[in-house]
Parts: C-alpha cells; sequence; structure tokens
C-alpha cells in the first residue's frame, strides 16, 4: 500500500494527540502547515509555480500587515492588563483559532471522536443550603418593624413617557460580548446582612419582595452582587471540574464559558443581577420556572423594573440557557417595554438604543 505524506503526517497527529492531549492545538497547526507545503510543493512540481507565487506573495503582504497593525496600531493592546485576564483572553483566541482550524481540517479530525459535552444551566446549583439566603417575609417584616415602611417601598422612579438612553445606567448591557467597562462605578447597598445590591434599585427590590408575600409568595434572595474574586472561583472550579473529566484546559475554558459567564461579564458584578428563589423551592434550576414563585416573577417583575434576563427560547440571542431565577433590574420603563414585547435586552439594545 502507498504511503503518502499526507497519511504521515495524519498518523503522527493522531498518535502525539493520544498521548498527549493538550498538544492537540500545537499539532493541528503543526500538520496544517506541513499540508500546506507539501501541496505548495506539489503544485510547483505539477507547473502551478506562477499562480503560487502571486498567492504567496499576497498572503505574506497580508499577514505583514496584520503584524504591523497589532505591533504600532491604536494601542488596543494594554500591556498593563493584569495577568490573568491577559492569560484568559489568550486563552480564548486559542479557543477560537481552535474552532477554524478545527473547520479547514475537519478531515484529520474525522476519527477523533468527540466527546458529547453536556451544557447545563450557568448558574445550577441542584442544593442551595451552602449559599446565604435570605427570605422576602424576613426583610418585609424586619422593615415593618422599624416603622421605615412608608420610605424604604418608595419607587425609586417616577413612570413616565419612555425614553431610552445608552447612557442610563438601568439599562447596561453586559454579556459575553460586552464585558463591565473598566470605569463602571456604582454604589453597594445592603440588603440584609452581607447581601448586597447596587443601592438604586433596593427600594423597586423590596416593594417586589412585598407585593409576592401580598400574593402569598415567599420569594428568597441566594446570590445578589458578587465581587470579581467570586466570579472567578465560580469559573476557575468549573475549568478545575471539566479538566477533572479529563478535558484538556482549552476544552475546559471553552465549556466553562458556555456554562459560567467569564468573570468581567456578570451582570452579579455590578449588582443589578439578583437570583431568586422561594422558600419551597431550593434549586438554581429550570424547574423553578414552573413553580407558583417563578410563575409570580415572570408576571410581575416587570411591575418593579426588573426582567427574566435569560428567557427560555431566547438562548441563541443572550447566549445562556434559561435561567427563570435570574433576575436583572432595568428599570420600570424598560421592564414594561421588556414583558410587552418578550424580548431581551439583547433586543431591546438594537430596537431602541
Ligand atoms: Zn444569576
Amino acid at each position: 500500500m502507498h504511503i503518502t505524506f499526507k497519511d504521515k503526517v495524519l498518523s503522527l497527529y493522531r498518535r502525539t494527540i493520544r498521548k498527549h492531549k493538550w498538544l492537540k492545538v500545537p499539532m493541528l497547526i503543526l500538520s496544517v502547515i506541513l499540508l500546506a507545503i507539501d501541496r505548495l510543493i506539489r503544485n510547483i512540481k505539477a507547473g502551478l509555480h506562477k499562480y503560487i507565487v502571486v498567492i504567496a506573495s499576497m498572503t505574506f503582504a497580508f499577514v505583514s500587515c496584520s503584524f504591523s497593525s497589532v505591533i504600532w496600531g491604536d494601542g488596543q493592546y494594554d500591556f498593563t492588563y493584569d495577568v490573568t485576564s491577559y492569560y484568559y483572553e489568550t486563552e480564548a483566541s486559542a479557543a477560537s483559532l481552535a474552532i477554524e482550524t478545527d473547520v479547514d481540517t475537519a478531515m484529520i479530525e474525522a476519527d477523533d471522536e468527540a466527546d458529547e459535552i453536556e451544557l447545563t444551566d450557568p448558574e445550577n446549583i441542584d442544593d442551595i443550603s451552602e449559599l446565604d439566603t435570605v427570605s422576602g417575609a424576613d426583610i418585609v417584616g424586619e422593615i415593618a418593624q422599624s416603622g421605615e415602611g412608608g420610605e424604604m417601598f418608595a419607587s425609586a422612579e417616577e413612570a413616565g413617557e419612555p425614553e431610552f438612553s445608552r447612557d442610563d445606567w438601568q439599562l447596561v448591557l453586559v454579556n459575553k460580548n460586552h464585558p463591565i467597562a473598566d470605569d463602571y462605578t456604582f454604589t453597594l447597598g445592603t440588603i440584609k446582612g452581607s447581601m448586597q445590591c447596587d443601592e438604586r434599585i433596593i427600594p423597586d427590590l423590596f416593594s417586589m419582595l412585598e407585593a409576592a408575600l401580598n400574593d402569598g409568595v415567599n420569594l428568597v434572595i441566594c446570590s445578589p452582587y458578587r465581587d470579581d474574586s467570586r466570579q472567578q472561583m465560580l469559573f476557575d472550579r468549573k475549568v478545575n471540574k471539566y479538566t477533572a473529566q479529563g478535558m484538556s484546559y482549552l476544552e475546559a475554558y471553552k465549556v466553562a464559558a458556555q456554562t459560567v459567564t467569564i468573570p468581567g461579564s456578570s451582570e452579579h458584578q455590578i449588582g443589578l443581577a439578583i437570583d431568586m428563589i422561594s422558600d419551597n423551592y431550593s434549586s438554581l434550576n429550570a424547574g423553578f420556572g414552573d413553580t407558583p414563585a417563578g410563575k409570580w416573577l415572570a408576571g410581575h417583575a416587570h411591575e418593579y423594573g426588573f426582567i427574566i434576563r435569560y428567557p427560555e427560547g431566547k438562548e441563541d440571542i443572550t447566549g445562556i440557557e434559561y435561567e427563570p431565577w435570574h433576575l436583572r433590574y432595568v428599570g420600570k420603563n424598560a421592564a414594561w417595554v421588556l414583558y410587552n414585547e418578550s424580548i431581551t435586552l439583547e433586543e431591546f439594545w438594537e430596537k431602541y438604543l
């Protein structure tokens, strides 16, 4: 049997990655380069050298231009980045490079059985007993005792003719494509104990808790503001879990990014997101949406300026699985629009901002 150069490269690639999974990406790139050189040599032999010279020159010119724009460009590369974020960005670009390369070399990958990866909800937690929680009944009861009720439950804003602005803090868009701006600032207010969120949303939050109680639903807040280090910890924990299952770091990062928001792109870090369940349903999972509390939130949260940020059926737009428990404050005017039109914050931005 005739063994071609291509067969040799493919077999070298397979043998190497079987032994050393972490060499997958470098080996993939190396294989592509080797095959390209082989193709080039064979084409020159076949008399196609004139075209090859033209294509090679154009490629060289293009690559040179790209390189110089990176090196001498508009200063997009901020070398003062802390090591962690630089590391993650590098990993993310390596991941997308790997994906592109994968497509080009589908043939190489053909018999490399890909593990089916089961995606879970970003914040899916089946047992919240380890988390701090506080219920609406506790909060409302305490305020009623202290006699501050009237003031605490006053709405933060007056309803009026909706006018939306990109600069409105209530509408800030945070997702994988829109990380939190470096200069974003806000003041934390205390919900209860160590639980905090943006202080500007607390009056509406408390009004919502009280209204739910009046309808017989005791909402439980279990994860409001999280600082960067906590978000980083949640992310690292996922990556570690996947690497422990045998994935390479790169694969683990890719999957983790789909299941936990990458540090710097979580609404919990700007104090505008609150995870809520009820006193008789203690899991952060999709099933919450079918409980009385989940239904109450879906039907009433907008009246207090909150939205279900990651609705069912909009996963391709938000990039996040259905999370009936994750509420985001956007202010009443926007919340009503989002609710009435059944749109996500991403779609709202597209349409109104
Ligand atoms: Zn959340």
